[in-house]
């Protein structure tokens, strides 16, 4: 039964000398292939370049200290609940006598993992976030590992360093526009 008429007849023609020999089409294909061999290359060898960041590139985690050099985090879990990929995950605990120097809070994150992987670098964390802990940082991206483990990133490589040269050293810095929105966020506080 024929359900419409857009059936399209086709002809099967014979092949001419030229297509039966092959030859041109492999010279076609060829010729392309040489072609774009020399063209300007669409690729880079990631890691050893890197292709310049755009000015909202989302990228590795840190979680902020504040200016006396204490985490941030409370552990209130917004930003995993707030994470779409489920990534986050983290165990709470309660800041003990003479710890008032390492946690800002009395509830802090015992433990903190990310897991690279399932990230979608959607920064909802970084919104969720109340305490002004978690930021995407815009000039870094998780470097390359071969096992599945490494993607998950702990406090150890998490928490921001304390000192200012090894801050700078490794990139973790705020952007203007984060600078305005941490100091907004401490002026609320
Ligand atoms: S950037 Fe998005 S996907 Fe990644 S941990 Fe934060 S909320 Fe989850
Ligand atoms: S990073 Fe922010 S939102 Fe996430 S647990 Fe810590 S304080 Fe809460």
């Amino acid at each position: 039964m024929q359900l419409t008429n857009r059936a399209k007849v086709l002809e099967k023609k014979p092949m001419t000398l030229a297509e039966r020999a092959y030859l041109p089409a492999i010279f076609q294909g060829l010729s392309i292939t040489m072609r774009h061999f020399f063209m300007k290359k669409a690729t880079v060898r990631y890691p050893e370049e890197v292709r310049p960041f755009s000015g909202f590139f989302r990228g590795l985690h840190v979680l902020k200290r504040d200016e006396q050099g204490r985490e941030r985090c409370t552990a209130c879990g917004l930003c995993a609940v707030a994470c779409p990929a489920e990534a986050i995950t983290m165990v709470a605990g309660e800041r003990k006598k003479g710890e008032e120097g390492l946690y800002r809070e009395e509830k802090y994150a015992i433990s903190y993992e990310i897991n690279m992987l399932r990230c979608i670098f959607c920064g909802l964390c970084e919104e969720a976030c109340p305490k002004a802990a978690i930021y995407l940082q815009p000039d870094k991206m998780a470097p390359p590992r071969y096992e599945r483990d490494e993607f998950v990133y702990g406090k150890d490589r998490l928490v921001e360093s304390v000192s200012p040269d090894e801050r700078s050293v490794k990139g973790i810095q705020l952007t203007s526009e984060q600078a305005d929105k941490l100091r907004s966020r401490i002026v609320q506080a």
